[in-house]
C-alpha cells in the first residue's frame, strides 16, 4: 500500500473542492448502503470441485512462502534491487513448475520496464556569488529533478503563488524573465493557510511553474520546514532517484491532452542553506530571519523585490542519468472454453516494498529493512498460492491473468506501466481483483491507537465493489455469503475518503482502464511501512480465509455466463501522478 504523500494531500484537496453533483453523491450513498446488505446477492454455489481446489490454499503454505519472500535477504524489495530481483526470480521458478504460461515480453514471465537511474554529478554541481564559492552538501542542494545552468541577477518573490480568486499575485511589478528566483517555500507547495482551486495554470499558478513561464532561469527555494528539508535533502544527495521514462513520457502526452496549457518540465532548482541566504540577502532591505520566517508562515510576508543588480547568481547543477531495469511478473492459466478463453480475470498484488534504509523504510533501533510482510508480501504469496491452486484444480472457462507489480510503492509504476503497456488485451480482461495487505488483524483488546482502523480476524476491506460494477459486486457478496461468511467492510468504498484508499494501490490503474475491481486490504497497523513489519505477526488463518474467498470468487467470475456489466464509471482523481 502506498504512503498517502504530500502532493497526494494537496491534488486530494483540490478535488474535493469540486462538489459531486447531487444525485451522484445520493446515488453513491444508497450502493454504499446496499452494499452492506447481503439481500441483493445471488445465490451462488460453490461446488465441491471449487471448495477441494481452494482447500490447496493452506496457512502453512502461506506461511512458509511469506517467511522466504519477508526475509531479511530480500532487503526489503525496493524498486529496484537485487533484493527484488531475487523475489521475482523465486516467484518465476514456481510459475515454471507450476507450467503457467509465460505472459511477460517474449515468452517469459517477466515484462520488462526500464528504468532511468539519475544521480547528482558532486564534483560539476556548482554555485557562486561574486567571489564566494558555495558547497553542495553545505551551502546548497540541489532539490529539483533537471539539471542546467544561469547566472543571472536575482529576484525574491515572497511566497510566489498567484490566486485570481483570492487576488493574491506575489509578481506586482516584478520581472523574472532572465534571473534567479527565490522563494519562501519548496515552490510547489501552497504556504500555510493558503489553499487553491480550480485549474493550475488558470485560476492558480505556483512559483515554480510561474518561473518556468515567465522565463526565469532557475529557482532557489527556502522550504518551510527548512532544517528538515535540509536534512532530508543531504540524505538524497547520496541516493540515486529513479524514474520510468515511458511512463513519465506518456503522463507528459496525457497532459497536452487534458490540459490547456503544456506542462512544465521543472527547472534547475537549489535549496539554498542559512549561509547561503545570508550571502544572497546581505545588504538587502530584507534580511534573512525575515525571509525564513515568512517561509514559516510566521510575521508578515515581505513583498517580492530585485536583489541588487551587482548580485550574481552563477549556479551550474549536473545530474547524470544511466538506465537501468526491473520488471512485472506476468502468468497466464489458458481457460478451457475455446471463446471464453479470450477473456482475463485478473489477479494481482505488489511484490516490491520500501527496501532498507536509504529508501523509503524508517528505521526502529538497529532494524533498518523494511521486510514487508504485511505490504504487499501477503498478497504477493497469496497470489501465488492462487496460481498453485488454480493449476493443480479443474480449468476454469475464461483465462486467469497473474500479474505480480513492480514498483508500487514509487506510485504505481508496475500497474500503470502493466496497463498502458499490456502484454494481453486489456479489453478482454473482465475483472481485477488486488490483495494489498491482508495478513494482520487486530487482537482482542488492543488499545493502541495505530491499530485503530485494523481489521478484525474475521474482517477484511473490501474497496471499490460498489463503484463500477453492480454485478461484480453481487457476485463478491455472493460467494462470501456463500462460503466463509467473513465481515466485509465497506468503510473504504469512497472515492472520496480523506485516507483515499481506493487509489492508493494497483487496482486503481486498472479502474482508470475501465475495468472493474475490488481491492482486499485489512487496514493501516502499527507496523505499516516499518522494519517491524515482519512475517511473524501475520494471521496466517485469516490470510487463509481471504485468499480462499478471493480464489473462489475468481473462479465464479471464470466460469459465469457473461463478465460483469460497468454500469458506473467513477470520477478521476489525478492522484496517482
Ligand atoms: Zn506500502
Amino acid at each position: 500500500m502506498r504512503r498517502l504523500n504530500l502532493t497526494g494531500t494537496m491534488l486530494a484537496v483540490l478535488f474535493l473542492a469540486v462538489p459531486m453533483p447531487r444525485a451522484q453523491a445520493q446515488e453513491r450513498k444508497s450502493i454504499a448502503a446496499a452494499a452492506t446488505t447481503t439481500a441483493v446477492a445471488p445465490v451462488v454455489v460453490v461446488t465441491p470441485a471449487e471448495r477441494a481446489a481452494a482447500e490447496r490454499i493452506t496457512a502453512a503454505r502461506l506461511k512458509e512462502i511469506l517467511y522466504f519472500i519477508a526475509s531479511d535477504e530480500m532487503a526489503g524489495r525496493d524498486t529496484p534491487s537485487p533484493g527484488l530481483d531475487k523475489t521475482a526470480q523465486f516467484i518465476a521458478d514456481r510459475l515454471k513448475q507450476l507450467k503457467l504460461k509465460p505472459a511477460g515480453d517474449k515468452d517469459s514471465y517477466f515484462q520488462r520496464i526500464a528504468l532511468s537511474k539519475t544521480v547528482v554529478d558532486r564534483e560539476a554541481t556548482r554555485a557562486q556569488l561574486g567571489e564566494r564559492v558555495f558547497k553542495i552538501g553545505e551551502d546548497f542542494i540541489p532539490a529539483g529533478r533537471v539539471g542546467g545552468e544561469a547566472d543571472a541577477p536575482l529576484v525574491y518573490v515572497g511566497h510566489g503563488w498567484v490566486i485570481k480568486s483570492k487576488n493574491i499575485n506575489a509578481y506586482d511589478g516584478l520581472d523574472v524573465r532572465d534571473r534567479i528566483v527565490i522563494v519562501s517555500g519548496d515552490g510547489t507547495t501552497t504556504p500555510p493557510g493558503m489553499s487553491v482551486a480550480g485549474l493550475p495554470g488558470g485560476d492558480w499558478e505556483s512559483p515554480l511553474s510561474y518561473a518556468q513561464k515567465h522565463g526565469a532561469k532557475a529557482l532557489v527555494t527556502i522550504p518551510r520546514n527548512f532544517e528538515r528539508a535540509l536534512r532530508f535533502g543531504a540524505l538524497r544527495l547520496a541516493r540515486p532517484y529513479f524514474t520510468v521514462p515511458r511512463l513519465e513520457n506518456a503522463v507528459a502526452d496525457d497532459d497536452e491532452d487534458e490540459a490547456a496549457e503544456a506542462p512544465t518540465q521543472g527547472m534547475p532548482t537549489i535549496l539554498a542553506t542559512r549561509a547561503m541566504l545570508d550571502a544572497l540577502f546581505a545588504g538587502e532591505r530584507v534580511d534573512t530571519a525575515r525571509v525564513l520566517q515568512a517561509s514559516q508562515g510566521q510575521g508578515e510576508q515581505p513583498k517580492g523585490f530585485a536583489l541588487s543588480a551587482d548580485k550574481r547568481l552563477s549556479l551550474s547543477v549536473k545530474l547524470s542519468t544511466t538506465e537501468t531495469t526491473s520488471q512485472n511478473i506476468v502468468a497466464v492459466l489458458e481457460g478451457k472454453d475455446s471463446k471464453l478463453k479470450k477473456e482475463f480475470v485478473a489477479l494481482g498484488a505488489h511484490y516490491d516494498h520500501v527496501g532498507g534504509n536509504g529508501g523509503g523504510c524508517r528505521p526502529v533501533g538497529e532494524d533498518s529493512i523494511c521486510n514487508g510482510a504485511d505490504d504487499d508480501g501477503s498478497g504477493t504469496t497469496a497470489l501465488l498460492t492462487m496460481a498453485e491452486a488454480f493449476a493443480k484444480g479443474q480449468r476454469p472457462k475464461r483465462s486467469i491473468l497473474f500479474v505480480w507489480h513492480m514498483g508500487e510503492e514509487k506510485g504505481l509504476w508496475g500497474s500503470d506501466y502493466f496497463t498502458r503497456y499490456p502484454t494481453v488485451p486489456l479489453k478482454q480482461v473482465v475483472a481485477q481483483l488486488n490483495m494489498d495487505m491482508i495478513g494482520r488483524s487486530k487482537k482482542e483488546g488492543d488499545t493502541n491507537p495505530a491499530n485503530k482502523m485494523l481489521t478484525g480476524p474475521e474482517e477484511i476491506y473490501v474497496v471499490g465493489s460498489t463503484l463500477m460494477s453492480t454485478e461484480l459486486q453481487r457476485m463478491s457478496e455472493g460467494v462470501n455469503s456463500a462460503y466463509l461468511n467473513l465481515k466485509y467492510n465497506y468503510h473504504y468504498d469512497e472515492p472520496n475518503d480523506p485516507e483515499r484508499m481506493y487509489s492508493r494501490s494497483d487496482h486503481y490503474n486498472y479502474a482508470k482502464h475501465g475495468i472493474p475491481i475490488i481491492f482486499y486490504f485489512d487496514g493501516v497497523h502499527e507496523d505499516y511501512h516499518k522494519p517491524t513489519d515482519t512475517a511473524d505477526k501475520i494471521d496466517y488463518e485469516k490470510m487463509q480465509k481471504v485468499t480462499r474467498t478471493v480464489f473462489i470468487l475468481a473462479s465464479e467470475l471464470a466460469d459465469a455466463p457473461r463478465r460483469p456489466v460497468v454500469d458506473k464509471q467513477l470520477p478521476q482523481d489525478r492522484m496517482t501522478r
